[in-house]
């Protein structure tokens, strides 16, 4: 079925347990993943030369962002791709009028360059690909012919489920759901989401813990009464999820851009070569680097960041990926992750082996653990640097970079930012290096404010804590922060984890 999708001589997709799919770009978004469980991928990748880069060094990050785009959607005309490209990040919607500056850091004998990804409206960077996945998705159902209304549901744990209301909120042809965990989110993330504007959105707490919202949402997806009842009424579910191409594709742009600024300020000349250091999770934002840097983009080492969760540490130092680990909740909450779903296609990448890939991911399902052969390792590493730290050792960074260079960073950044020292300490490679900054430090305040002033106290109230940490530091508030203590909160919902479907039947219609 899914083969009658293919277009020839056009950049298709396949998957990465099974070479034999090929889907168009739009079928892609719209499906999310493919039904084996595999990923999709592009069947190749564009290649980029000094030419093209220096053409994109003369144009702004929608230019940049155009010229990829198109290359990744031959289904989609030039025409379509700006429309989607302008409205994500018109201006207005990114403070400070570049979606992702980068910025120098004097940070004593590790200087760095910081690749800023936090200035969109939920001051974290899962905005970068959530302003523009809407309107992707919303062009791929019409090229899918399918005239419904996209009924996205989420599951979160904090900054997916912000970022994905504030990037579908009242986009046509959409409506969205946001469920979290009623004690599993901080009171920021809560007070973000509960007062999120919009007239296609809803935010629902659930009674129970973020795996049973996450089980919660696998199983409405699936429910063939509730999938049936949508479809008769003119609708479908779709995912926002990090797996999904859509939101892989616009992260790759910011590699580019990057690039680009640094030959813009004369930090690098054409093909010198930069390291990335990158906070990671579900190995979304490091494989977008990956894919640049495959694209042609001139990058030596990329180095991936772990806190204590470092499962990634291992698997990239040993090739034995095991998730049998006791999780910990750390106060860099986004990375708080044993299975990262967008590393099998970094290894359908490696290996080019789909039936290898679908093995490894069954070993993985069914004993929580698999190991790479020996050639695949060495082609990881060849690439691939790893490095993680502790809670304590976070702090401890944000506080010697602030002392030390007058930078404030939050505590997803600060993990890189370690990970980064110690990878120079190890190597003494001297590469020009950029470190990914991926969180407004005023997300994470209660961590940030205690790494660096002695005023600091627990039982004070968040948004006394973002005001001293701004008394404290001098750095201004995002607005998007500032504003939410006068937001009226619009949602007050709970319901309980068997309950979903119902609640959702009810907020359509349908009950
Ligand atoms: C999601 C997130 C990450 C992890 O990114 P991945 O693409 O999942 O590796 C890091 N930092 C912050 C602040 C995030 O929200």
């Amino acid at each position: 079925m899914q083969g009658t999708f293919r277009r020839e001589n056009a950049l298709n997709y396949t998957c990465t347990r099974d070479r034999g799919i090929t889907v168009t770009a739009a079928r892609a978004i719209v499906q999310g993943i493919s039904k084996d469980g595999g990923l999709f991928v592009p069947e190749r990748l564009p290649a980029y030369t000094p030419e093209d880069l220096q053409a994109m060094q003369g144009m702004d990050y929608v230019g940049r962002a155009c010229k990829i785009l198109s290359d990744f959607l031959p289904g989609f005309s030039a025409d379509e791709i700006r429309e989607c490209v302008s409205a994500a990040y018109a201006p207005g919607k990114f403070s400070g009028g570049h979606p992702a500056p980068v910025v120098e850091v004097k940070n004593g004998e590790y200087p760095m360059h910081v690749l800023e990804l936090w200035h969109g409206p939920t001051c974290a960077f899962k905005d970068m690909a959530l302003q523009l996945l809407p309107h992707l998705l919303t062009h791929s159902l019409k090229k899918e012919n399918c005239d419904k209304t996209a009924v996205i549901l989420v599951a979160t744990s904090g900054d997916t489920g912000k970022a994905a209301l504030e990037g579908f909120k009242d986009v046509d042809k959409t409506r969205i759901l946001v469920f979290y965990p009623e004690n599993g989110v901080s009171p920021m993330q809560k007070r973000q989401m509960n007062t999120q504007e919009g007239d296609n959105v809803c935010v629902c707490a659930i009674e129970g813990n973020f795996d049973d919202a996450q089980s919660g949402v696998k199983r409405l997806f699936v429910d063939q009464e509730i999938n049936a009842q949508l479809d008769r009424h003119g609708m479908l579910f779709s995912s926002a999820n990090s797996i999904n191409w859509g939101r892989l594709l616009p992260q790759i742009v910011y590699y580019f851009s990057a690039y680009c600024d640094l030959l813009q300020s004369g930090a690098v000349k054409m093909g010198d070569p930069v390291n990335f250091v990158v906070p990671t999770g579900n190995f979304g934002n490091i494989l977008a680097a990956y894919y640049a840097k495959k694209m042609g983009l001139p990058v030596h080492k990329l180095v991936c960041a772990s806190n204590a969760n470092n499962v990634l540490t291992e698997f990239l130092r040993t090739g034995v990926y095991d998730r049998n680990r006791e999780f910990h909740a750390t106060i860099s909450p986004s990375m708080d992750i044993l299975i990262s779903s967008n590393l099998e296609r970094l290894l359908f990448d490696a290996t080019g082996d789909d039936k290898q890939v679908a093995q490894w991911m069954r070993q993985l399902a069914e004993t929580g653990r698999y190991e790479v052969d020996g050639p695949t390792l060495q082609t990881l590493q060849n690439t691939f640097a790893a490095a993680c730290c502790d809670d304590g050792k976070t702090k401890q960074t944000i506080r010697e970079v602030f002392g030390s260079a007058g930078y404030l960073c939050d505590t997803h950044t600060a993990v890189a930012v370690n990970a980064y020292e110690q990878y120079v300490d190890e190597t003494g490679d001297k590469t020009p290096t950029v470190v990914v900054s991926t969180a407004s430090p005023y997300k994470f305040a209660d961590a940030v404010l205690s790494a660096v002033s002695e005023k600091y106290n627990p039982a004070d109230e968040e948004f006394h804590k973002v005001q001293q940490l701004a008394e404290e530091t001098g750095m201004a508030i995002p607005a998007p922060i500032a504003g939410l203590q006068s937001k009226p909160v619009r949602f007050q919902n709970l319901c309980k984890k068997d309950e979903m479907g119902r609640f959702l039947l009810r907020l359509v219609g349908l009950e």
